[in-house]
């Protein structure tokens, strides 16, 4: 079986000891299975991204002894292939415009407490249209869209017992409660706590979880190792495939490396930069070894 795996940093700041156990941890399964590894960089976010961080990433990733086929894959230079999905989606009338700010989603009225979903504050339905939208594509492009959670899931999922439509995938790590193996969901579920996400950002015109199921499909990865906090955000993963007719890969989520008070590192931890490890002297093995691999 081809076996393809990724590392998809966002280059918003300097790669630490988590990232090193990420892409190591990918690149040994990769190698263990006679498979390949690749290397995507997610630059979307073009108000954070910097082209000093992405050489710092090349320079780490190499120093720590993996190599992937050049060019890269860069998502800034994939926007077209993000508003052709956007496009088709919409005309099947999955989507839906947004004038919420962050504030109006936290302020809504509405029953019962509010959920924290996999993308934050499950979105309360303010800008759902009442009848099906009927504006043509194409659509501006600094406009937020929401996908229509209910009516995505609702004939999508596989049917079962009381025609209840259920969705999953293969686990090969664990989730943060220890999840593995074959995990499901309903759409009942997804529409309660996942709700309409954000597809389209008003500054991006495309987000992380739509670029991120184009570009696993396009480049064919069918391993995805990454960190346990993007557990539930597997789940939207899953719908979308489903919805854009791309395969699902194997998930593989890890645990994620911590500092000494528990707290999981951020892109500011300076201080466990994988640089500054080699600039004090370190080798790959003793990075290997810090992350218990
Ligand atoms: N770009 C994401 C990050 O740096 C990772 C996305 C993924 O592995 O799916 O956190």
């Amino acid at each position: 079986m081809a076996w393809v795996e990724r590392f998809a940093p966002s280059p918003t700041g300097p790669l630490h000891l988590g990232h090193a156990y990420s892409a190591l941890l990918a690149w040994d399964r990769a190698v263990a299975n006679g498979g390949e590894f690749l290397l995507r960089i997610e630059d979307i976010d073009q108000s954070r991204a910097r082209v000093e961080w992405e050489a710092q990433i090349y320079e780490d990733l190499e120093w720590l002894g993996i190599w992937w086929p050049k060019p890269v894959l860069r998502q800034s230079e994939r926007l077209s292939a993000y508003r052709k999905a956007l496009k088709e989606l919409w005309n099947q009338n999955r989507l839906y415009p947004c004038t919420c700010t962050r504030r109006d989603i936290v302020e809504a009225p509405q029953e019962g407490a509010q959920i924290l979903g996999p993308d934050g504050m499950v979105y309360p339905g303010t800008c759902f249209p009442e009848s099906p939208y009927m504006s043509t594509w194409p659509f501006p492009e600094n406009q937020t869209l929401r996908l229509d959670m209910d009516a995505t899931t609702r004939n999508l999922g596989a049917p079962r017992l009381h025609f209840e439509r259920y969705f999953s995938f293969q686990e090969a790590g664990t989730g943060p409660n220890g999840e593995t193996g074959l995990i499901e969901f309903t759409a009942d579920e997804a529409v309660k706590t996942i709700g309409d996400i954000v597809l389209a950002r008003r500054d991006m015109a495309t987000s992380y979880h739509l670029s991120v199921v184009l570009d696993d499909a396009f480049q064919g990865v069918t391993h995805v190792t990454r960190g346990q906090d993007l557990f539930e955000a597997t789940k939207i993963h899953v719908i979308l495939q489903k919805l854009l007719g791309l395969p699902t890969p194997v998930y593989h989520h890890h645990v994620l490396i911590r500092d000494k008070n528990g707290k999981r590192l951020a892109k500011r931890d300076d201080a466990r930069a994988i640089s500054k490890f080699r600039d004090d002297g370190a080798t790959p093995e003793d990075i290997r070894r810090m992350v218990g691999l």
